[in-house]
């Protein structure tokens, strides 16, 4: 081995589902199956490209001002990254610096353990229940900081602001981080707890709900005393995370309410009709809040539907792992792409059911 190995920070990255080109049924990365808002498209028509030659507003100002309008907050309560994952990046770095453990469950998303390992940050991860819920007393020892989504990820499942607030109440001298990226899928948001909370930063996304993973906007809400040492952070480490484009669009995609709140009921009405369907196949899954069912098959194995299902290019996610090995991830898709899952789902398993029966 060479000696300047000694010297290279090596980590395990985090693995993204897959992203097959061509025409997929596509129910791998909880993205949104719908467009973008029209006020979109038409600010990228109009786009000037000579803006390009030049720095983007360095404070995302636009932005930001049109988020804080949305949610009813001031500017300086608002700070804006590329996805929530770089948002999420930046409050490990910035708010996770104690040598006492941080806390996050078990079963989470698999980009927290990642990042507490790059920046050497140590961390206990509480076991979720046998049924995946999250235990809030678990959370109600000293630590170096608390995190967890809300819904949780992969399992779908929402826990309401009172339990919320259960575990800010024990964690009042530590930072507590809501990752809300499917909350728009779930109900309230952990915002309206800012106001009494000075250590709550709640984290939330455009990929999801607002159509736009691939513009790459996530956003974190707090008070103007923590999102300051965000945006200190930030400098320290690059002052043009937002491009351009994703500034134009971003602000157009904030702007239009009413067609948010049209897709985003649509994806909730294809998942329930979705959650009857599976469960009619013999699924069971957590009460899915999200837009994605985390769903096991008491009779068959998880990674060969996860297999055969990519066979006729669709795609869901198998995440493995020794408690969800059982379990798919199956983003919730238009109607017709749900239609078409269940569809081969019932002829997958009613051929095995014959074949175990001869
Ligand atoms: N948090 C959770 C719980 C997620 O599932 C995801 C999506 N993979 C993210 C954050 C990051 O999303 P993005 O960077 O696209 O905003």
């Amino acid at each position: 081995m060479r000696v300047f190995e000694n010297n290279i920070r090596k980590v395990e990255p985090y693995v993204p589902g897959e992203q097959p080109q061509g025409n997929v049924i596509k129910l791998n990365t909880n993205e949104n199956p719908y467009p973008p808002a029209p006020g979109v498209r038409t600010a990228l028509q109009n786009m000037d490209t000579d803006l390009m030659r030049r720095y983007p507003d360095p404070t995302a100002g636009e932005l930001v001002h049109t988020l804080a309008e949305y949610y009813g907050v001031k500017d300086e309560q608002v700070f804006v990254g590329v996805g929530s994952d770089d948002v999420l990046a930046m409050c490990f770095l910035t708010f996770f610096n104690s040598q006492k453990p941080i806390l996050f469950p078990d079963i989470t998303y698999s980009f927290y353990k990642v990042w507490a390992e790059l920046y050497r940050i140590p961390y206990e991860c509480p076991q979720v229940d046998s049924q995946f819920r999250i235990v809030k007393e678990d959370y109600y020892k000293e630590n170096g900081g608390v995190i967890f989504p809300n819904p949780n990820a992969p399992t779908s499942i929402y826990e309401e602001l009172d339990f919320v607030e259960d575990i800010l109440q024990h964690n009042q001298d530590v930072i507590v981080i809501v990752d809300e990226a499917y909350i728009d899928f779930a109900g309230k948001s952990a915002m309206e707890l800012i106001d009494r909370y000075d250590n709550l930063i709640v984290v939330q996304t455009f990929s999801k709900a607002r159509s736009m993973a691939g513009m790459r906007i996530g956003y974190a809400i707090s008070n103007p005393t923590l999102i300051k040492y965000l945006n200190d952070a930030k400098y320290s480490f690059n002052s043009y995370t937002m491009n351009q484009t994703s500034l134009v669009c971003g602000v157009e995609a904030v702007k239009d309410r009413i067609y948010f709140e049209e897709q985003t009921a649509k994806i909730i009405e294809t998942r329930e009709w979705s959650k009857k369907e599976l469960s009619a196949l013999g699924f069971v899954f957590p009460d899915s809040r999200s837009n994605f069912i985390f769903a096991k098959h008491p009779e068959f194995d998880a990674k060969e539907l996860f297999e055969a299902l990519k066979k006729e290019d669709i795609y869901v996610r198998f995440l493995g792992g020794s408690r969800i090995k059982d379990y798919l991830r199956i983003s919730i898709g238009t109607r017709q792409e749900m239609e078409v899952l269940i569809s081969f789902l019932k002829t997958y398993i009613e051929e095995r059911k014959e074949i175990k029966t001869c």
